[in-house]
């Protein structure tokens, strides 16, 4: 577990201790607009837990319960080294371009520090697959560990991915631009061909590595067109869920693309 995760629980928990009063003896579970009857058993209760996976969180992301919506705040920057801070350093996270993944002249304008953002993302504390899928569209899709957001598989409206764009990518499949550093391709300082906890969909769904616990070491076989399947993951607490993984399809021969499908669940929009 991270360093910082540890203060985020014990936040964390001051917050449930704060939302709910009589919950803290429980754990991080909280307790809302419940009612004790005259015989004491409580009814109408309102019962929402906070996932064990926003523990993984760093510390560019801020998560807290609402009621039965989790609220995800995030920098929109990552914690990890890229050739998109701006070099004279001051992040202490500029690292050259690596030649062999990064081509200059293809890089997009403009530091990770000319952005200011704050992405919001309200996700339902217990997901529920939709009726019917829908489709991503441009901007964030999700909201990653490293506090940096999730773009798709596009670069503009109805325009793909193309190899020139890829070529000015950082080692983890990101870019800056046009209001953020983001990611379209497999994160490879959050996710490097491991079952890693990558980030949180817009639906409310966890995104993982190309590998899942359910089958160490292994990719899953049983993916939907989403690359998502249900099954135990390390942080399900042994509970078969439902979550994403990053698809073992090469894109372009060569890369592998983080979220490029339909939501499979009903996507909350991620503001900024
Ligand atoms: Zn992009
Ligand atoms: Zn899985």
């Amino acid at each position: 577990m991270p360093a910082y995760a540890e203060p985020f629980a014990l936040i964390a928990l001051s917050a449930f201790c704060a939302i709910a009063l009589s919950a803290c003896g429980s754990g991080s579970s909280v307790s809302s607009e419940a009612e004790a009857d005259s015989d004491g058993t409580v009814s109408g209760e309102v019962t929402a837990t906070l996932h064990n996976a926003y523990q993984w969180f760093g510390a560019n992301v801020t998560v807290a319960l609402d009621g039965d919506t989790v609220v995800i705040e995030a920098t929109g920057r990552p914690d990890h080294t890229s050739p998109y801070w701006n070099p004279n350093n001051a992040s202490g996270l500029y690292v050259a371009p690596d030649p062999n993944v990064t081509t200059v002249s293809h890089m997009s304008p403009g530091y990770i520090e000319d952005y200011n953002n704050l992405f919001t993302l309200r996700a339902p504390a217990s997901p529920t697959r939709a009726a019917s899928s829908s489709a991503t569209s441009l901007g964030p899709v999700g909201i990653a560990v490293s506090g940096a957001p999730i773009f798709n598989d596009q670069e503009g409206p109805n325009v793909n991915l193309e190899i020139g764009v890829i070529q000015g990518f950082d080692s983890n499949g990101a870019h800056t631009g046009p209001q953020t550093y983001h990611y379209h391709l497999e994160p490879k300082a959050i996710s490097n061909d491991d079952e890693a906890l990558v980030g949180v969909i817009a639906d409310g769904f966890f995104l993982y590595g190309r590998q899942c616990y359910s089958t160490p070491g292994t990719y899953p076989t049983d993916l939907d067109a989403s690359g998502g399947h249900t099954s135990v993951t390390q942080h399900s607490q042994g509970e078969a869920e439902y979550h994403y993984h990053i698809m073992n399809e090469f894109y372009l021969g060569a890369y592998y693309l983080l979220f490029p499908e339909d939501y499979q669940g009903t996507p909350s929009s991620i503001s900024n």
